[in-house]
């Protein structure tokens, strides 16, 4: 029998335990807990400071190389500041962990490597240290509190021929009820204990590690083990959502769920919860709590054993991306015996693990999941080959798995109808339904599944009002607690190494094709909009303009030197896909776009009036000026009487009589606003605007509603919602169903996709100012100084570490103007470091220069041109 004690097992992450303000929250949580029943236990498990694994992990790789010495005092600093604010003392509480890891980095800069051994032994000290300094934070206000090391509660489940690097760096553990371990802590006077995550022992009594994500896990064990009576896991976030809310912001809360459901969520890609901390408070009944350590006062999501009476109901949409599909065809061969076997015996002998399997007469399809499976194009091309021995395989990366998740969604397969007709223009690679009626999933184009979850979200949870399961929206909750994460998930991010490198060569824009593809792709997949332009004053970079070439996308030019460009480029461009827009420009300009067979588009009467000759018999569209702009700095707001560009509405009655008299046609009518605008119901307001101007000119055929799509530029920003975009034009559309639409964004489609990478070249204080100088500035990119346009700057060799000054980011260039950024947060920089501007891939090496005489920034292209099957227009 167990004893009487209850215990409470509270986790907490990283951001969770990196602050005195997110400890006061901890000690609170224990004091409530405690203060709930007289026989109440609590048990705390840390994760390490934030930023401090990746520090660890930084050792690893570089104490081989003895280059770890700066980390190992960028360690010690972080937990000395924290230990300041906690009023707890560094020196002697880390003092063996702090002398472990300098002799563990030693021994690995003699020997040259890190054995599985010693790399589990150096993660680990990132909890060891955590717990240390908030254990004795606690002590101070609960006596009967006690730190405890993990690794002698938990032990590694023994797989004596499982690889070294299985046993030590991700092992599992044993989640059976601990009578032993139960009475030991029993028979202590501590009611609180504070101990690690992601860390255990093995029968050797050497230390593991439970893998990436591990707390989580290593809590759940210690709630079986201890058979308590819940299991919290407090988190930045506030609970399980209806959908990713970095994609759906109207995604809500899951108040309830059960076991099933929320192991099916956390498999299909939430990232709340590690998928492998529900299987031990399954077994044990525990319920499991989510809740939000900025804000503790709200409920978050509980799992627990299914209510009753809970009938059929889809609980959210989730989207996996990175997934591989492989469709055989069978040759005919289907009903030989074994086929399927020996197909599948090919996956096993590369060491891969199938997720979804679908079978046709004809076609097998399986996906590889990326998370299950380490999918190297030399394992696929290999793959690929030894499959074609029995069938024809095609091999399709960049898929996504996108997925209604719930209870018995069977049956309810005919209220989904409605839901379903988004996918009536996608392809679908493969459809499955688990066996367990938990999920129904679609696998179709990286670049559809956003605006297919977005769809699907809305179709199904559009109308829901709060209930027991729903609670309030993301965006609603997120005015309240939610932290800024800067661009967490730019895919910057994750190649840092590659960029890392590239910026040893000097000062570079680095462009990222993928993103730009995939930009593209979100453009042309609006229904509403027929066609669409690069405004290649963006950037002219020819592999940027290849890419979109191949997505269907056409060019808007402003110059004769841009029209070259293009036509040198794509010589058998269509007509239709080039769109010439002169400024101001003299008379030959004009004639050259007719020339060349460019759509041109005119916007003053002095053309007409003066040269009405090189009109006669031409098409033309109207650049109309709406009288109002929109936009983010005065220089670029397009629109209105100061604004140099667009035919007032008051002149278009005088320019139609001067088309006629020059036996014009306008085809088409302009307006462009502004850049960098966000607000969703932009581009319908300029087609309702235009569509007014159509009384004028009875030819008019297209409304191209200009650019302006803006793209965040500060953490948190909302991003423009394309599908309000897309609504709002298709409402338009109902309505004029004769009039093509266009747009022609140029800083869409590439700002985000390039970074301009620079190394830091020398440090200055002065009086109360950091100054961070980088090898090269407004020659480079001049937005900052022109528009006091903000980029936003990270270190990208320290991503890990937090900020810690306040720094202007300068440039070489003799001009006090020369800041690319003002008053940013920046870890402590160190000359060699290198800093990433984001958002650079528009209007930066487009407008750079030789000011001084110095070379602006090198372009370095990342990936290679892909063709999409379709690329329509
Ligand atoms: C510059 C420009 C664009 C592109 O503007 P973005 O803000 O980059 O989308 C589109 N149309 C015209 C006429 C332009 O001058």
């Amino acid at each position: 029998m167990t004893t009487s004690t209850s215990w409470v097992v509270l986790k907490f992450g990283g951001t969770s335990v990196s602050s005195r303000e997110r400890w006061e929250t901890i000690l609170s949580v224990v004091q409530e807990r405690l203060a709930e029943a007289p026989d109440r236990r609590v048990m705390v498990v840390c994760s390490a400071l934030s930023g401090v694994t990746n520090l660890l992990e930084d050792v690893i790789a570089r104490a081989p190389q003895a280059k770890h010495h700066e980390l190992l005092e960028q360690i010690e600093a972080r937990h000395t500041e924290l230990a300041d604010t906690l009023g707890v003392d560094a020196t002697s509480l880390l003092e063996d962990e702090l002398l472990t890891l300098e002799r563990l980095a030693l021994g690995a800069s003699l020997v040259k490597e890190v054995s599985p051994r010693i790399h589990a032994q150096i993660l680990a000290l990132g909890e060891l240290m955590s717990t240390r300094l908030g254990a004795a934070f606690v002590a101070r206000a609960i006596r009967e509190s006690a730190w405890a090391d993990a690794r002698t509660m938990l032990r590694a489940t023994e797989e004596p021929n499982a690889p070294l690097r299985r046993r030590y760096i991700s092992a599992a553990c044993d989640a059976g009820v601990d009578e032993v371990l139960q009475a030991r802590l029993a028979a202590d006077a501590a009611r609180v204990v504070i101990t690690q995550g992601f860390i255990a022992g093995n029968d050797a009594g050497e230390t593991v590690l439970l893998g990436r994500g591990g707390s989580d896990t290593s809590a759940a064990y210690l709630a079986a083990r201890l058979s308590a009576e819940r299991l919290e896991i407090w988190t930045d976030v506030p609970g399980m959502f209806s959908a990713n809310p970095r994609q759906v912001p109207t995604a809500r809360l899951l108040r309830r769920l059960d076991y099933a459901e929320a192991q099916e969520l956390a498999t299909m890609g939430a990232k709340v919860l590690h998928p492998r901390c529900l299987a031990p408070v399954r077994e044990h009944h525990i319920p499991l709590h989510i809740r939000c350590t900025p804000s503790p006062d709200q409920d978050g999501t509980v799992i627990a054993a299914q209510a009753t009476g809970q009938g059929p109901q889809v609980k959210a949409v989730s989207a996996k991306s990175g997934v591989t599909v492989i469709s055989m065809e069978t040759l005919g061969m289907w009903q030989q015996v074994g086929f399927l076997a020996d197909v599948f015996a090919v996956f096993k002998s590369h060491g891969l693990s199938i997720d979804m399997v679908a079978t046709s007469e004809a076609e097998v399809s399986v996906t590889l999941d990326p998370m299950a499976n380490a999918l190297e194009p030399a394992t696929l091309e290999r793959l690929h080959a030894d499959l074609n021995g029995l069938c024809r395989a095609r091999v399709v990366e960049g898929c996504a798995v996108v997925s209604l998740v719930g209870r018995q969604v069977r049956s309810i397969l005919s209220q989904l109808a409605p839901a379903l007709k988004v996918f009536e223009e996608q392809q679908i690679y493969l459809m499955s339904q688990s066996a367990s009626d938990l999920n129904l999933s679609f696998v179709v184009d990286e670049a559809q599944a956003e605006r297919l979850v977005g769809k699907l979200h809305q179709l199904l949870f559009g109308e829901q009002g709060p209930d027991q399961v729903f609670g309030a929206s993301w965006e609603e909750l997120s005015g309240r607690v939610l932290p800024q994460l800067p661009f967490e998930d730019a895919w910057w991010r994750k190649r840092r190494d590659e960029l890392l490198k590239i910026a040893e060569g000097g000062a570079a824009y680095a462009y990222n094709l993928d993103e730009v593809a995939a930009q593209a792709d979100r453009l042309r997949a609006m229904g509403a909009v027929d066609r669409v332009f690069f405004a290649i004053k963006a950037n002219p970079n020819p592999e940027i303009l290849r890419t979109l070439e191949a997505r269907g996308v056409g060019f808007e030019c402003v110059s004769p030197g841009e029209v070259e460009h293009v036509r040198k480029l794509f010589p058998t461009l269509a007509p239709g896909r080039l769109l010439f827009t002169p400024n101001f420009a003299p008379r030959e300009e004009y004639v050259l776009g007719f020339e060349v067979g460019a759509m041109v588009t005119l916007d003053n009467l002095h053309p007409l009036e003066a040269w009405p000759e090189i009109f006669e018999g031409q098409e033309v569209l109207v650049r109309v000026d709406p009288g109002q702009g929109a936009g983010h700095h005065r220089y670029v707001r397009t629109a209105g009487p100061k604004s140099k560009f667009g035919v007032s509405a008051d002149e278009l009655t005088r320019l139609a009589e001067l088309a006629a008299a020059a036996n014009l046609k306008v085809v088409g009518l302009h307006a462009h606003v502004g850049s960098g605008v966000r607000r969703a119901g932009t581009w319908s307001s300029t087609a309702v605007f235009l569509e007014q101007c159509r009384e004028f000119f009875p030819d008019v055929r297209w409304l191209n509603l200009g650019g302006g799509l803006g793209v965040p530029e500060r953490a948190g920003q909302q991003a423009l919602d394309l599908q309000a975009v897309n609504a709002s034009l298709e409402a338009f559309k109902a309505a004029h169903p004769e009039l093509e639409l266009w747009l022609e964004p140029g800083r869409f489609l590439v700002s985000e996709a390039g970074v301009l990478l620079a190394r830091v070249t020398q440090l200055k204080t002065k009086g109360a100012y950091h100054y961070v100088g980088v090898e090269t500035g407004m020659n480079t990119l001049i937005r900052p100084a022109l528009y006091g346009a903000y980029h936003a700057i990270v270190n990208l060799t320290r991503h890990a570490q937090e900020p810690e000054i306040e720094a202007e980011i300068v440039g070489p260039i003799c001009e006090s103007g020369d800041v690319l950024g003002h008053a940013r947060w920046l870890p402590t920089c160190a000359e060699g470091d290198v800093l990433l501007v984001a958002n650079c891939g528009s209007y930066g090496r487009a407008m750079s220069s030789r000011y001084n005489l110095r070379k602006p920034a090198r372009e370095v292209v990342l990936g290679e041109l892909k063709r999409p099957s379709n690329p329509g227009q």
